[in-house]
C-alpha cells in the first residue's frame, strides 16, 4: 500500500512524521509521502526558512526505517494566500503538490500560470485534489490532456471526504477524463491527505479500484517511476 498525501505537525497535521511512519511501517505499507504544506496565510504551514529542516528531519527517518520507501513531498496553496513570485524550486524534494489550481471557489489561479512555474521545478508536480469535472469540464478533454502530458504535470486520486460530492470523489465525478488519461503520459499518484485520523493512513483502496477500473496502471507507474528517481539521488 501506499499514500502520497500525508500531513504532519510541520504543517497543520496532528502526528509527528516519526510516529506516522512507525504506524505506516505496523500496516506493512511500501511507499509514504509526506506533503506538507508550503508557507500559506491559509493554514499552519512551512516557511520558507523551515523548508530545510523539514527535508532534512524526512531524510533522517528514511535512513531510521529501511524497511519503508518515505518520500519527501511539499503542497502548494497555488493562490493569493501563496507567494508565488517567490516559490522556491524545491530542488530537493521527491514530489510537489498544487491544491486549487483554476479552482474559483478557492481563488486557485489557472492553469497556464502553473504551465509557466513548472519549467523551474524539478520534482514531479501534481494537481491535488482537483475537482477536475468542474474546474476542466469545460474545457476540451483532449486539449487539456495534451497540456497536461507537454508540461509533465500529473494528476492525484484523493480519497479524502473532504473531496468528494454527494458522496462521490471528485476523481469519479471526472470519469469522462479518466476514461482519456491512459491514452497520455501523464502521472497518476495517490493519497488520502490524511491529517488527524492514522486510519487513513492507507485508505486509498478506492483510488487503486479507480485506477484499474480505468486502465490507469502505466500512469501510476510513471509516477512512481519519477518519484523513485528523485529518491535514488
Ligand atoms: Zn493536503
Amino acid at each position: 500500500m501506499m499514500n502520497f498525501h500525508i500531513h504532519s505537525t510541520w504543517s497543520d497535521g496532528l502526528y509527528t512524521p516519526e510516529i506516522i511512519v512507525r504506524e505506516a511501517i505496523k500496516k506493512k505499507m511500501e511507499k509514504i509521502g509526506f506533503a506538507d504544506h508550503y508557507q500559506t496565510t491559509k493554514v499552519s504551514s512551512i516557511s520558507k526558512k523551515y523548508l530545510k529542516m523539514y527535508l532534512e528531519d524526512i531524510k533522517a527517518l528514511r535512513k531510521k526505517y529501511g524497511e519503508i520507501e518515505i518520500y519527501a513531498g511539499i503542497e502548494v496553496d497555488f493562490s493569493p494566500r501563496t507567494n508565488i513570485d517567490e516559490l522556491p524550486d524545491f530542488e530537493d524534494f521527491d514530489f510537489v503538490l498544487f491544491e486549487y489550481v483554476q479552482d474559483s471557489l478557492w481563488d486557485g489561479y489557472p492553469l497556464w500560470m502553473l504551465l509557466d512555474l513548472r519549467k523551474r521545478i524539478k520534482p514531479p508536480v501534481i494537481l491535488a485534489h482537483n475537482d477536475l469535472s468542474r474546474n476542466f469540464g469545460a474545457t476540451d478533454i483532449e486539449a487539456f490532456l495534451r497540456v497536461l502530458e507537454a508540461d509533465n504535470i500529473g494528476i492525484e486520486l484523493n480519497t479524502n471526504l473532504n473531496y468528494t460530492k454527494l458522496g462521490e470523489f471528485y476523481y469519479r465525478l471526472a470519469t469522462p477524463i479518466f476514461e482519456r488519461v491512459e491514452e497520455y503520459n501523464i502521472p497518476i499518484s495517490i493519497g488520502s491527505d490524511m491529517h488527524e485520523n492514522l486510519e487513513l493512513l492507507d485508505d486509498v483502496e478506492d483510488a487503486l479500484s479507480f485506477i484499474q477500473e480505468m486502465h490507469l496502471e502505466k500512469n501510476l507507474k510513471l509516477f512512481l517511476k519519477e518519484v523513485g528517481e528523485r529518491y535514488e539521488r
